[in-house]
């Protein structure tokens, strides 16, 4: 079946448990697919857009109270819709960086962070890693020595990951945030693989900022995303326009600069706040997402020549394994080398490893039911044993 011309309709959803990395916290509700056709064309959230004429003043959708909500949700003061992530890191760079002004990100940060302060002029510094593949309070604090000895002032910022997207680890936030307060630095929470899929607080971790993502963890149609933050940071990040016409004299009144006036109009904001309710009865239950999580990497622990890289009990449902040493060493001699091993996952009805990695490779159990758990512990043990790695 075709979209149109050569575009196919999509149906991995619907034909395949999806174990795609970023995918599962995406995944539309059936209340947010409802949306999408009902609010598909362009500015179909305008109908009752009235003066003051800006997208968090709409009453009818419920757009103003969705705002609300959110901000109350992230426990921070005031919220705004983003088109993804990245554009919430680059409305917070954009009104705090000056050219050559040194930013900490972490040795886990994503490209987007990066992006967002090199379009600001900023300099990246990366707070390390410890040994264990964590961002400490410890390692925050002496690099805030080493940037302020380097630059002759402190960092501007500090964008930490709540749930960093390599090994998909919780990091110490609330030790970090402590330390940043210590030098006066604003801290800006990356929720991309926290917000939507676990309880997340932004006031009683103590950041300044709160960035979620709608495509990634928020059952949303991309691009989406959140950006919250506290009453006191508010006024800055979501200034107004003073901009004015020479020729015609004009206004814009309350457009807010970094937001460039409205952000999602349509599609993507009906889509997150159809999956809202969803979406915080869901965060409720993250314990049994992570058991989920457990029982995957039970089972691929058991399979000789695997290690799990990322933290052991898994406390997250994205995980980082090492197969290098068992279906890796299938590939070396079987005749369709590594794709045999997506190849295989695909005949049992499981999709998102990708096809032909077969070495250090993520996935993310977020979503499963409890027999689409069981059916993919199964896969991977069954796929061992058939081509003659040891299970214990
Ligand atoms: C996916 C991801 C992002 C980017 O999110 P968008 O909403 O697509 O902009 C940023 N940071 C981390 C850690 C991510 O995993």
């Amino acid at each position: 079946m075709k979209c149109a011309g050569d575009i196919d309709t999509r149906d991995v959803e619907e034909l395949y448990i999806n174990i795609d990395p970023i995918q599962a916290g995406g995944r539309l509700t059936p209340e947010a697919l409802k949306a999408v056709i009902a609010y598909g064309d362009g500015y179909s959230v305008c109908d009752n857009c009235r003066k003051p004429f800006r997208l968090d003043y709409i009453q009818k959708p419920p757009i103003a109270d969705f705002h609300a909500e959110l901000a109350e949700w992230l426990g921070m003061d005031t919220a705004r819709v983003v088109p993804g992530a990245r554009r919430g890191f680059q409305a917070v760079a954009g009104t705090y960086v000056e050219k050559g002004d040194p930013v900490l990100l972490t040795a886990l940060s994503h490209y987007t962070e990066f992006v967002a302060i090199e379009q600001s002029g900023g300099v990246v510094r990366e707070i390390p890693k410890d040994q264990r593949n964590h961002i400490t309070a410890e390692n925050t604090a002496e690099k805030i020595e080493e940037v302020t000895r380097e630059f002759h002032k402190p960092p501007r910022l500090i964008f930490v990951e709540h749930v960093d997207y390599q090994y998909g680890h919780i990091h110490d936030i609330r030790g970090i945030a402590r330390v940043a307060r210590q030098y006066d630095i604003p801290v800006l929470l990356n929720g991309a693989y926290s917000v939507g899929i676990m309880e997340v607080n932004g006031k009683s971790l103590g950041v300044d900022f709160v960035v979620g993502s709608g495509h990634k963890s928020m059952a949303s149609p991309a691009p989406s995303g959140v950006l919250a933050t506290t009453g006191e940071r508010a006024g800055e990040v979501f200034r107004t326009t003073g901009a004015r016409g020479d020729v015609t004299g004009r206004t814009f009144g309350i457009k807010e600069v970094e937001m460039m006036g409205c952000t999602l109009m349509g599609v993507t904001l009906m889509g997150m706040m159809a999956s809202f309710p969803v979406v915080k009865e869901r965060v409720l239950h993250w314990d049994r997402e992570v058991a989920h999580s457990r029982i995957i990497a039970a089972a691929l622990e058991s399979i000789e020549g695997t290690t799990i890289l990322s933290d052991m009990p898994r406390d997250h449902s994205l995980t980082r394994v090492n197969t290098i040493g068992s279906f890796d060493r299938v590939a070396q001699t079987h005749k369709k080398r590594g794709f045999f091993f997506a190849n295989e996952l695909k005949k049992r009805g499981i999709t998102g490893v990708i096809p032909g990695s077969t070495r250090v490779w993520k996935y993310n159990t977020y979503g499963l039911t409890e027999a689409q758990v069981r059916h993919v512990a199964t896969s991977f043990i069954e796929i061992a044993g058939e081509n003659g790695i040891p299970v214990r």
